[in-house]
């Protein structure tokens, strides 16, 4: 699932790409057809991403203000040039603008909300370490309060923002902190690192459009020429970088969770 450097990525792209120009949108899938007709032909304002979260804010209000969509696990935009070729797949949602145009397959959420409605679902969501007016004080005090684990509190949007899978791997496999600590044991100064260090491998992965969580040092090459399977220290990695151990890999929150057992110091068993 794509995690919120993506959201952004796509956001600075999308808005340099389409705002100020009059948009035709369209679903070619039929699914998203009667809210494309709220928004299609209308001048785009501005593309945000709070987490996961994109808006399509076209301003004016009535008949419904923004194209809210969430990617989920299986959601992808394909961009294209104009003129665009025959939709492919199941497309819930074809923007066009005036010199490209893009389609989106299998997201999660793609409708069009009112004012009230965005501001509900953002007010679900915990401060975007992405967002440079973000408020980790907001989430110091949910996981101060909290009894569930670290590993799992990284991956509640309701707490932080964007953080996902992988980021929550690699954040807390940096600070060498124990994922299976109870979020209240977090001091103040551990939170403030881990904030720190978020915000950071965010920008990283926003910058390089896809998460990076090695140093140059670490990989022996500049962090654009890395492969796939080369940018991590922990995901899906076979021993830890650091001490040589094997890396272990169990379900924590729902989703396959990694780390190094001596580095952090936990133990499953
Ligand atoms: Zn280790």
């Amino acid at each position: 699932m794509p995690e919120g450097h993506k959201t952004h990525f796509v956001a600075q792209q999308h808005r340099e790409r389409f705002s100020g120009q009059a948009i035709k949108v369209s679903s070619p899938q039929g699914r998203f057809r009667t809210d494309a007709r709220k928004v299609d032909g209308r001048e785009l304002a501005d593309v945000n991403a709070v987490g996961k979260h994109l808006f399509y804010d076209f301003g004016d209000e009535a008949p419904g203000r923004f194209v809210h969509v969430h990617l989920g696990r299986y959601g992808k935009f394909r961009e294209h040039e104009l003129p665009l070729p025959q939709p492919k797949g199941q497309v819930r949602m074809r923007f066009v603008g005036r010199d490209v145009g893009f389609d989106l397959t299998g997201p999660t959420a793609c409708r069009v909300i009112d004012e009230r409605e965005h501001e509900r679902v953002c007010k679900r969501l915990g401060p975007d370490p992405l967002d440079p007016k973000a408020d980790a004080d907001l989430a110091f005090a949910k996981i101060s309060k909290s009894k569930k684990e670290l590993g799992a509190l990284l991956l509640d949007q309701s707490v932080i923002a964007g953080t996902g899978n992988i980021f929550r791997a690699e954040i807390l496999f940096e600070l060498r902190l124990d994922p299976t600590r109870p979020g209240n044991s977090l001091t103040r100064s551990e939170f403030d690192k881990l904030w720190k260090t978020t915000v950071r491998l965010m920008k990283v992965g926003l910058k390089y459009d896809r998460i990076i969580t090695v140093s140059r040092a670490e990989a022996g090459k500049p962090l654009s020429q890395l492969a796939n399977d080369e940018r991590f220290r922990v995901y899906k990695q076979p021993r830890c970088l650091s001490c040589g151990s094997e890396i272990v890999q169990w379900e924590q929150g729902g989703r396959q969770m990694f780390g190094c057992g001596i580095c952090q110091g936990f133990s499953l068993d």
